[in-house]
């Protein structure tokens, strides 16, 4: 389990456009009752704030998940990223990996999703990627969604009509994925861009969360622990409670205001 960064009451960034973000941000892993050891990882700085769960055995899953953060945290204190240094880091990732051979044969894989603080055409936006099945959601007005999609064999069958969305959770392949970080393939994450608006909650989390707790009961945790801290600690005691199968991981971001450039300069 490699941790880079901590959690942040409160911490101003100013964007290359001039807009301002005050964010506040919590983050936490546990290995969880059942694993002998914790392969997932995160990286909680701005501009990234991402999660990695490895995996491979124990010392390649500790090992790629590890590679991964560490490259994003290259990043740290830039005040925007964009999708080609992204792209640019998962790649420098699985380089790392290839050269930690002979931690496994079969080499080490890991997934990895996060949100990235980013500007688009001038504007401040949240990048959200994902590779795997690691996931992010968004809180805002009460709204819980879920912003990525599952790279699953489980997903490509509820696409497909062939299972629902329950169905998914208890099937024998429920941990397959289809796609990681890692085995030696260029790394292909899939990217979209959300506005950075205030009141807004982010949540970054391993499959050892979301294999505990149904989207109610995250909306549930979020919603009842107005601090990003309480919040992380208030899902961790309930995945831990509901079993605690998985290494859990999450990092919850909350954006307490934004001041675009134009404010900024009328001001
Ligand atoms: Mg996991």
């Amino acid at each position: 389990m490699t941790q880079i960064g901590n959690g942040n009451p409160r911490h101003r960034v100013t964007m290359p456009s001039g807009t301002e973000v005050v964010l506040s941000w919590s983050a936490v892993s546990d290995t969880g009752h059942r694993r002998e050891v914790n392969e997932d990882s995160f990286v909680a700085q701005p501009p990234v704030f991402a999660v990695a769960d490895g995996m491979g055995g124990h010392a390649a899953g500790d090992f790629a998940s590890a590679a991964v953060v560490t490259r994003l945290a290259e990043h740290g204190g830039e005040a925007a990223i964009g999708t080609p240094e992204l792209d640019r880091s998962l790649r420098l990732a699985v380089q790392d990996m290839g050269r930690g051979a002979g931690v496994t044969d079969e080499g080490s894989g890991t997934t990895v999703t996060g949100v990235a603080l980013g500007e688009i055409s001038g504007e401040a936006a949240w990048l959200v990627f994902n590779i795997g099945d690691s996931r992010v959601y968004r809180l805002i007005g009460g709204v819980l969604e879920q912003l990525t999609v599952d790279h699953s064999v489980v997903q490509e069958l509820v696409d497909a009509g062939q299972i629902t969305r329950d169905e998914a959770d208890t099937h024998p392949h429920a941990n397959v994925i289809t796609r990681a970080v890692g085995f030696h393939e260029a790394p292909l994450p899939d990217y979209r861009a959300i506005a950075i608006e205030p009141g807004m909650r982010l949540l970054v989390c391993s499959d050892g969360l979301t294999k505990e707790l149904t989207s109610y009961g995250i909306r549930h945790f979020l919603l009842s622990n107005p601090k990003s801290e309480q919040a992380t600690r208030a899902l961790l005691e309930a995945a831990l409670g509901n079993g605690g199968r998985d290494n859990v991981t999450m990092i919850v971001v909350d954006v307490l205001a934004i001041t675009r450039s134009e404010a900024v300069h009328s001001a």
